[in-house]
């Protein structure tokens, strides 16, 4: 046997690590199932370039076995192993990792999937035990070794016995402690959910022996009889929706997968299923929800796609995918382009994925715009609940696409109901100067408002800001296909010079409301009515209104 001790750097290092790199202790599952899996796809890439190994996928897996008596739990697989010199290399020195090595050497082999790359993931296990061992052989060799390591203090290697090549590794769990109970992570429950929460579309699958319950021989209706028996369950579902061709998948897949990952309750209004190549590559199913969450208004709310990196779970709201404006959006994210931090719990804000980001911005508002054309009772019920969001999108000018957004705009006119601007623009007379809106809380009051009745007799559709956002962004946009937005409470600016030619009348108005109101003005659009209150600047009374009831 020998002895060995890590380095005093690789002893600091180990103990940072294993007290302030993960935030999380469950992730040590994670972490080694990736390591299992990488060591197969090891195999493959070596299978490749050498005919005298073989890969048949069909024969890899990965296996868990608790053990509650011994209170072990052992992570097995058949990957490629270590030698001795490997296992000192890759176990012996912190942040050392084999796996990268490995991508460098095959760097021209584009096709690799393998998920390590800090050399770090292997000693987050030491968060939960005390004492881990590793069997492993090497596929080079008939010579089987064995690491040893309580932690930070160093590690033993001697030679030990395994019949194919691949690797156990047996972590003795902590003692319970009155912080934190180890015992869990040996409960088949709690295995299952760690490895469907964190590992469920790792490409091999990953096996655990349980007790099930079958009717024994002896058993008949009237006195029913079971026995025990114990058998393999596959805990992951391997082949991850997204990786699947949209053909072989019907709504009814998109509509369960929606409520396995418990983003609704209902089936979602509608889903996109992205799969590019390219520079950046990413595949994505995306989801706009029938309804709002319940804290859509609630400012903390925490928006995001769920982010896979190769099948491992790297976040769960992962807000960098999404810009503010499409928060409602849920859905996942695999992409192997995207770079990590050292604890696979953060991102690093990379050009990856702003690219990312940029794209999937894109198919949402082309998949808005198709059921906008499509569907327009659909899009009217997606326009209720989310309307608002891609309003304050074009509002908030945060690089957001204006162009695309203002065609996504539906609204109420004094002639019909959900109506874009496009459409608007479309119907009006040739000498139709402006495109015109009032302000009011419902399209009823705002039918209401008496310079309103100039424009219902001449035949002149006016646009319903009912939302007190629509000023806004109409003030944003300014026009829309050359037509400049005017609200119909605007007189025109001539109209002020025949202030100087105000009749007896006006100026005796004005003397009695002095310094109620700023000016008065003839409107002679006014039809049955005698006067209206509008606003001296920019924006109308309701605007002004909202505005006064805003925090500042
Ligand atoms: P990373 O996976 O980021 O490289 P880890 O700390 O998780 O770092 O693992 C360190 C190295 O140990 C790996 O790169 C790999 O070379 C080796 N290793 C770990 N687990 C296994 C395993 N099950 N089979 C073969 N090699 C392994
Ligand atoms: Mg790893």
């Amino acid at each position: 046997m020998k002895n060995k001790k890590y380095n005093a750097e690789t002893e600091r290092l180990m103990d940072l690590m294993i007290n302030s790199i993960y935030t999380n202790k469950e992730i040590f599952l994670r972490e080694l199932i990736s390591n299992a899996s990488d060591a197969m796809d090891k195999m493959y890439y070596i299978a490749l370039n050498d005919d005298n190994v073989k890969f048949n996928h069909e024969d890899y897996y990965i296996r868990i076995t608790p053990d509650k008596e011994k209170r072990t739990i052992t992570i097995e697989d058949n990957g490629v192993g270590m030698t001795e010199d490997e296992l000192v290399e890759n176990l012996g020195t912190i942040a050392k990792s084999g796996s990268l090595d490995f991508k460098k050497l095959n760097e021209k082999n584009e096709e690799h999937e393998i998920i390590g790359q800090f050399g770090v993931g292997f000693y987050s296990a030491f968060m939960v035990a005390d004492e881990i061992s590793v069997l492993t052989r090497s596929y080079k060799e008939d010579e089987a070794h064995i690491w040893k390591s309580k932690g930070a203090k160093g590690y033993t290697i001697e030679s030990g016995k395994k019949d194919s090549h691949g690797t156990i590794i047996t972590l003795h769990l902590k003692e319970n402690s009155k912080d934190e109970d180890y015992d869990k992570y040996l409960d088949e429950y709690k295995i299952r959910e760690l490895v469907s929460h964190y590992s469920n579309y790792i490409s091999y699958p990953i096996k655990m022996e349980v007790e099930k319950k079958r009717p024994a021989a002896d058993s008949t209706e009237d006195d029913p009889k079971f026995e025990s028996y114990r058998e393999d369950d596959i805990l992951n579902s391997s082949v991850p929706m997204w990786r699947k061709n949209k053909n072989e998948l019907k709504e009814d897949d998109y509509n369960n997968f929606f409520r396995q990952r418990h983003f609704g309750f209902e089936d979602p209004l509608a889903h996109i299923h992205i799969s590019v190549e390219g520079v950046i590559s990413f595949k994505a199913i995306l989801y706009i929800p029938s309804r709002r969450p319940f804290d859509f208004l609630n400012p903390d709310r925490k928006g995001g796609l769920e982010l896979y990196s190769n099948g491992v779970l790297i976040m769960e709201k992962c807000e960098d995918l999404l810009p503010d404006y499409l928060s409602f959006v849920k859905g996942v994210v695999d992409s192997e382009d995207i770079s990590l931090n050292i604890s696979r719990e953060m991102l690093q804000k990379t050009r990856e994925l702003q690219l990312i980001k940029k794209n999937i911005e894109k198919k949402i508002l082309e998949e808005l715009a198709k059921i906008l054309k499509n569907d327009r009772e659909k899009y009217a019920q997606f326009f209720e609940n989310f309307g608002i969001s891609l309003k304050s999108g074009a509002y908030e000018n945060y690089g957001a696409d204006k162009d695309k957004l203002k065609d996504l705009f539906i609204y109420t006119t004094t002639k019909r109901e959900n109506i874009t601007f496009n459409e608007y623009r479309k119907d009006m007379a040739p000498d139709q100067e402006c495109i015109y809106y009032a302000n009011g809380n419902s399209i009823e009051s705002v039918k209401k408002l008496p310079q309103i009745k100039h424009f219902m007799e001449e035949n002149i559709e006016v646009l319903a800001l009912t939302d007190p956002i629509d000023e806004f962004v109409i003030k944003m946009l300014e026009e829309y296909d050359d037509k400049k937005f005017k609200s119909i409470s605007e007189t025109d600016a001539t109209k002020e010079e025949d202030e100087k030619n105000l009749d007896d009348y006006l100026r005796k108005m004005k003397d009695l409301l002095s310094g109620e109101v700023s000016s008065i003005r003839e409107n002679p659009n006014l039809k049955d009515d005698a006067a209206y209150l509008s606003s001296k600047g920019e924006i109308s009374i309701e605007m002004e209104k909202t505005l006064s009831h805003m925090p500042n």
